[in-house]
C-alpha cells in the first residue's frame, strides 16, 4: 500500500470511528448518520484511493470540478454538490449529481425543476438555511422558508429531501450548537405546519471541526474534508 493510501486509510478509519462514537454517545444508531467526504481540496489521485477504500459518497463545492471528476471516476460514486449553484450551471451538473445541498432560492429551485423535467431526471435537493442570520452566509432565512413553504414544496420534478446549514466559524464549539439545533427545530416546525411528520428527513450539518455537535443535534449527513486528508501533503512529497 502506498503512503498516501495508508494515511488515507487511517484517516477514514478515525473519522468513521469518531462519527460512530458520537452517535453512540447521544443514543443514536450509527446507521442514521452518513459521511459525505468533501474532496474539493484533494488531488484526484487521493480521491481515487478514497473510493478504493469504499468511500463512495463524495462532495464537491464547484459544479465544474464535480462534473470533471464525475466523468473521470467510477460511476459507483454518489456525487453531492455542497457549494453555491448558479442557475446557468444547473444543466451542466444535474446529470451527475445525486444530491444538491445548497439550494438557496425559489428561482434556483424552479430552474432545477424545469431542467430536470426536460432531462427526465428526478433530482434530490436540500434547502440551505442561514440559521445564524450572519450577513455573510448563503442561505434562506428561517422566516422565508416557513412563510414560503407551500411554494417550495409545490415543484413536482424535484424532491426536497431536507435542510442544510453551516455554523459560524468560531473556536468555541458551543457557538455552533444553536445553528444546528435551530435547523432541526425549523424542520420540526415545517413538519408540524404541514401535518407531515415524515417531511425533510435529511439534515446536512457538521464539518471537520464541529461534526460531533451536529450529530448530537440530529445531523444525518456530515460533510467532512480536511480531517480526511490530514497529513497527506507531507506523505505525498516524501513518497519518492
Ligand atoms: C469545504 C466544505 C466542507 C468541509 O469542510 P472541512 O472543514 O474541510 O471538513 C463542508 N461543507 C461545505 C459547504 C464546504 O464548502
Amino acid at each position: 500500500m502506498s503512503d498516501v493510501a495508508a494515511r488515507l486509510h487511517r484517516n477514514v478509519d478515525h473519522v468513521c470511528r469518531s462519527v460512530a462514537d458520537s452517535c453512540v454517545r447521544t443514543g443514536r444508531d450509527p446507521s442514521e448518520v452518513r459521511l459525505v467526504a468533501v474532496t474539493k481540496y484533494a488531488e484526484l489521485s487521493w480521491v481515487r484511493e478514497l473510493v478504493q477504500l469504499g468511500q463512495t459518497m463524495l462532495g464537491e463545492s464547484r459544479p465544474q470540478q464535480l462534473v470533471d471528476r464525475a466523468e473521470r471516476l467510477t460511476p459507483d460514486v454518489e456525487w453531492h454538490l455542497i457549494g453555491p449553484l448558479q442557475r446557468n450551471k444547473v444543466r451542466l451538473v444535474l446529470p451527475h449529481v445525486a444530491l444538491i445541498h445548497s439550494v438557496d432560492s425559489l428561482r434556483l429551485l424552479e430552474r432545477i425543476d424545469s431542467v430536470a423535467a426536460e432531462l427526465n431526471l428526478r433530482p434530490r435537493v436540500l434547502l440551505q438555511v442561514n440559521v445564524s442570520g450572519e450577513a455573510s452566509k448563503q442561505g434562506l432565512t428561517a422566516d422565508e422558508l416557513t412563510a414560503d413553504w407551500s411554494r417550495f414544496s409545490s415543484y413536482r420534478q424535484v424532491e426536497i429531501a431536507g435542510l442544510m446549514t453551516m455554523a459560524p466559524l468560531t473556536e468555541d464549539l458551543d457557538d455552533a450548537r444553536p445553528s444546528f439545533r435551530g435547523l432541526r427545530e425549523l424542520r420540526d416546525k415545517i413538519r408540524q405546519q404541514s401535518g407531515n411528520c415524515g417531511l425533510l428527513p435529511e439534515l446536512s450539518m457538521g464539518m471537520s471541526h464541529d461534526f460531533e455537535v451536529a450529530i448530537e443535534e440530529g445531523a444525518t449527513l456530515v460533510r467532512i474534508g480536511s480531517l480526511l486528508f490530514e497529513g497527506l501533503d507531507e506523505s505525498a512529497s516524501t513518497a519518492d
